[in-house]
């Protein structure tokens, strides 16, 4: 039993992490991590790469070696727990891989596939060919044509403002249930709204209901044609997990205990949006690359703790911020509590943007320099919350 390896099941922001902190607790252990792309892919920052920019990313092979971590590249068809397998489909064939244990960082995907007439939209996917994308928006831009983005939190606006200033000609339409960037104080919110108007983004309220080709069809009967619509209304926990048999949530994300262990399950973590890891007053984190690091980082060190035969701690993490491009040259900076509720204090302009760009470079580089050095790099903040204080 304790010659099969230990599984990291997804190569992004939570299972890069938890690969580092667990090669740093057990060095000899053998680890093997599986995912589809051959690529560490910066998917905060795929709005940018749709527009246009040079988004830089990482070979999972050399990098994992650099920490004696073996890469399988693979799709994962089925996860049996019962029999501690994975079924894969590697460029070889379909393969079993029996495991000791396994860190789940399989991620999320985008929510707009449950909608009628959901094959007309484009999708926050780095699946989707985005050189493709990119000419076709140039296509539209150069005759005037009409993009609608749907769904206006983070990644919406951040969409309709980076494609709003890059494509200058193209009618840019941002649609959501409710005025953009609920979460944020009012102040900031204006600032958003202002920008987003400068950038000539027309803002429109609304429920989507069902899409046409062309169309989007609301709730209230209204129909707003576009030529082509970009969905950012949602991500959810990667659908895979729901025939695995696991405890999960109503949204489909795995029920873990304080330690992020997957409830029931002695040698089974989950980290990142797959799982539904709390604050330490129960609250749910939200799906988002500043949760996905340090409940990566913690499952690493929880199962390496395990392994060691010592009780892992429960995670502790406490929001600090919230940050969001607006284009190039703006943002917003948002100071939050333990909770993530904003609190008064702002910040917007270049900066904002400055700000929300070191944090993309810090999540960009501290899992890859962890890996190659051995090293902690990366620190969470960590707030221990109870019930009666909410
Ligand atoms: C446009 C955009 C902007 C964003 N901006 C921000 C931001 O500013 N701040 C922020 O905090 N968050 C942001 N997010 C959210 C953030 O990107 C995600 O929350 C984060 O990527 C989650 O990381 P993860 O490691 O849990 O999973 P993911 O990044 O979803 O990675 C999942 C991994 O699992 C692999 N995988 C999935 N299914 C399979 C399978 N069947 N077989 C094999 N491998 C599989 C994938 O290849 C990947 O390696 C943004 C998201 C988008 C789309």
């Amino acid at each position: 039993m304790s010659d099969l390896p230990l599984l990291i099941l997804g190569g992004s922001y939570a299972g890069l992490l938890a690969a580092a902190r667990l090669r740093k607790k057990a060095p000899t252990a053998r680890i093997l991590l599986i995912a589809d792309q051959a690529h560490f892919q910066q998917r905060v920052r795929w709005h940018e790469a749709l527009a246009g920019t040079r988004v830089k990313r990482a070979a999972l092979a050399p990098l994992l070696a650099r920490a004696r971590v073996e890469f399988v590249q693979a799709r994962i068809l089925a996860w049996k727990p019962a029999a501690q397998q994975v079924e894969v489909l590697t460029p070889q064939g379909p393969q079993v891989i029996a495991y000791r244990g396994v860190i789940c960082a399989l991620g999320s995907v985008s929510q707009g596939a449950d909608l009628p007439g959901a094959e007309h939209l484009w999708q926050l996917s780095f699946d989707q060919p985005l050189a493709e994308r990119q000419a076709e928006l140039k296509r539209l831009a150069a005759c005037g044509g009409r993009l609608l983005v749907i769904g206006n939190g983070l990644s919406g606006v951040e969409c309709a403002s980076e494609l709003a200033q890059r494509f200058a000609g193209l009618q840019v339409s941002l649609l959501g249930r409710q005025p953009p960037l609920p979460g944020f104080c009012p102040q900031a919110r204006e600032h958003a709204c202002r920008r987003l108007r400068q950038l000539r983004v027309t803002l429109l309220t609304g429920q989507v209901e069902a899409l046409q080709a062309g169309a989007a069809c609301l709730a209230d009967g209204r129909r707003i044609d576009a030529d082509r619509m970009l969905w950012c209304g949602g991500l959810r926990a990667n659908p895979l997990l729901l025939h695995s048999g696991l405890p999960l949530t109503p949204q489909g994300r795995l029920r873990v205990g304080p330690d992020l262990r997957v409830e029931g399950y002695e040698h089974l973590w989950a980290a990142g949006d797959c799982s539904a890891a709390t604050l330490t007053d129960g609250q749910l984190l939200r799906l988002s690359c500043a949760t996905a690091l340090p409940s990566g980082g913690h499952a690493g060190e929880a199962m390496g703790d395990w392994l060691l035969g010592r009780q892992p701690q429960p995670f502790a993490f406490a929001y600090a911020l919230r940050c969001l491009s607006l284009g190039r040259g703006d943002g917003i900076w948002q100071l939050t509590d333990a909770r993530d509720r904003a609190q008064p204090r702002w910040l917007g302009g270049w900066r904002a943007a400055l700000i929300k760009w070191m944090l993309c470079t810090l999540v960009w580089v501290a899992p890859r320099w962890e890996l190659s050095l051995g090293r902690t790099i990366y620190h969470w903040p960590r707030t221990v919350l109870d019930k009666e204080s909410i």
